[in-house]
């Protein structure tokens, strides 16, 4: 006979909490999520309002934050931010440094300026010790380029082994491959469940499961059948479901694999038993 099925955890490894379109309802969002079986969060800012809210969010029981300025704002990441970027890091309810990255797609802030405010996410992630959150839009060269170099550094120093993930990913196998051989992780988001994302699904059918985690991005990028509509960290769920057909899979098994992947990224495993998330005493 088969095991007991153990219930599926799934981890929402980047939801924006702290968006205005999400806040107010943190405790109503988090009990859906809960319901579904999405016991752990992380928050993730995009600017000092939202980093610093998400680390108040992260006082709940499953929930952890990353902080960061995000390349579509990166005109605001002046010294005084970014130092403040850097303080609060140290948190220890701080699992990531980002969102950061790259976005020449959207050209509100000049490639040159995205580019220092990225550099200097990553000299944050390196004086902290903890990986980064990517956003790569039609960037993907330069970001890859510059994580590559980064993560080979930081290997070198005897760093920790995980230096980040590529949030939303958007590239092909090479680059997933690239990524995943310098010891980054890709996570896959609502957009997976597109019709018309059938090259993302080739990589989700093909990269190494051990090296992918899923998040819903929300409260952008519903999943299919509910894009358009607000996202939140219950359809997760959707994302990993997707994934699980892609590689014809139980969806538990791709439950288990991402929330483990998740763990390690974030720096949790031994804070944390999977499907046992504990109540942290506070
Ligand atoms: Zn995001």
């Amino acid at each position: 006979m088969a095991e007991a099925a153990a219930p599926a955890v799934y981890f929402d490894t980047h939801a924006h909490l702290a968006d205005p379109a999400l806040s107010g309802e943190a405790d109503a969002l988090l009990r859906r999520a809960r319901d579904a079986g999405v016991e752990l969060v992380v928050a993730v800012g995009y600017d000092l309002p939202t980093s610093e809210a998400s680390v108040e969010l992260a006082r709940r029981a499953g929930i952890w934050a990353a902080v960061g300025i995000h390349p579509n704002s990166a005109s605001a990441a002046d010294p005084a931010a970014l130092a403040r970027i850097g303080d609060l890091a140290r948190d220890p309810r701080v699992v990531a440094v980002g969102e950061t990255g790259l976005d020449y797609y959207r050209d509100r802030v000049s490639p040159t300026a995205q580019r220092r405010a990225f550099e200097s996410h990553l000299a944050i992630a390196d004086a902290v010790d903890k990986p980064v959150v990517v956003h790569d839009r039609e960037a993907h060269e330069d970001v890859l380029r510059t994580l590559l170099a980064w993560a080979l550094e930081r290997s070198r120093r005897g760093k920790r082994s995980v230096p980040g993930v590529l949030h939303c990913f958007s590239g092909d196998l090479g680059m997933a491959e690239a990524a995943i051989e310098a010891g980054l992780l890709i996570s896959f988001a609502g957009n997976l469940t597109y019709r018309s994302a059938s090259k993302l699904a080739d990589v989700a059918r093909r990269v190494d499961l051990g090296a992918v985690v899923v998040e819903t991005d929300c409260p952008y990028l519903a999943p299919a059948p509910r894009r358009g509509g607000r996202n939140e960290p219950c359809n997760v769920v959707l994302v990993a479901e997707r994934l699980a057909e892609l590689r014809g899979l139980p969806v538990i098994e791709v439950a288990r694999q991402t929330t483990a992947n998740a763990l390690r990224l974030f720096g949790l495993e031994t804070s944390m038993a999977v499907g046992q998330p504990a109540d942290r005493a506070s």
